[in-house]
């Protein structure tokens, strides 16, 4: 999937070089690359859970990845829309609820990216649906370079404007080419964003054979075994509580019964 992107040749370069110095793995995706991995990254994890000589806290914080990865996805799926509802604004605010919850509780590394995208994202999708029935994909951090290219066009084109004005003139110009003109053509129809979303296309049609999360599962079952798995219900019961609860410890510290399915409430799972 990722074999010879940079993706691929970052792994390797930090394998090869970094990883003996104790240097931690870092990397920033960019456009079709931070879709490809939205798609296929509980493929990763599937692979991972299933090698039989992983400790019990590898496995643990490998479920802790599977559930926060999914929020991400959700929550990326939402705020990087133009086009949005109100509906999708209050639900893009309770996925990011969670995904702050459980980097906090399950993961234990907070950064401000991770405040951002628990706080600061949600407030900003609804102020700007508010003020304008826009989602944050209007402002998108993609193409942002080609972004300032564009604003720096409009600023050439203000050279008769007074100084102090230019400002309100290169802003108004991007209003009338973001905005007016989408409202303005009767035959706008669809975004880019719109097209390719983070959600894998085959959960988006609701495929029988497809797990929310992306993973196979069988008609009968509500979820793949990593969304069924005891594990996974204990960590989405820490979530919605916000505390890792005590059964969740237990299983931290003694050997996980990972993978297997829940046998007591298997629709508490679904999602
Ligand atoms: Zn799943």
């Amino acid at each position: 999937m990722f074999e010879g992107t940079r993706l691929s040749n970052a792994i390797t370069r930090w394998f090869s070089e970094k990883r003996t110095r104790g240097i931690e793995f870092s990397y920033r995706f960019t456009g079709l690359e931070s879709k490809n991995l939205s798609w296929h990254f509980c493929s990763l994890i599937g692979v991972l859970v299933e090698i039989s000589s992983l400790g019990k806290g590898t496995l643990l914080k490998l479920h802790d990845l599977h559930f926060v990865a999914l929020k991400l996805r959700d929550a990326a799926a939402i705020y990087s829309r133009v086009e949005t509802t109100r509906a999708q604004v209050a639900e893009l605010k309770g996925i990011c609820e969670q995904y702050f919850s459980a980097v906090q509780l399950l993961l234990e590394r907070m950064n401000p990216t991770v405040w951002s995208i628990g706080y600061a994202v949600p407030y900003h999708m609804k102020d700007l649906y508010d003020m304008l029935g826009y989602g944050l994909g209007l402002n998108s951090m993609e193409g942002r370079e080609a972004k300032h290219i564009k604003l720096k066009n409009y600023v050439n084109n203000t050279c008769n404007g007074r100084k102090q004005l230019r400002w309100a003139i290169a802003f108004r110009h991007e209003f009338v080419s973001l905005l007016w003109l989408r409202e303005a053509d009767p035959c706008y129809t669809s975004t880019k964003n719109k097209l390719v979303s983070y959600i894998p296309k085959l959960v988006q049609n609701g495929d029988c054979l497809t797990c929310n999360c992306g993973l196979g599962k069988s008609a009968a079952e509500v979820g793949c075994k990593l969304c069924t798995s005891r594990v996974m219900r204990m960590i989405k019961q820490s979530v919605e509580l916000v505390k890792v609860t005590d059964a969740l410890h237990v299983t931290a510290n003694h050997p996980l019964p990972c993978c297997s399915p829940s046998q007591e409430n298997p629709q508490e799972n679904n999602e």
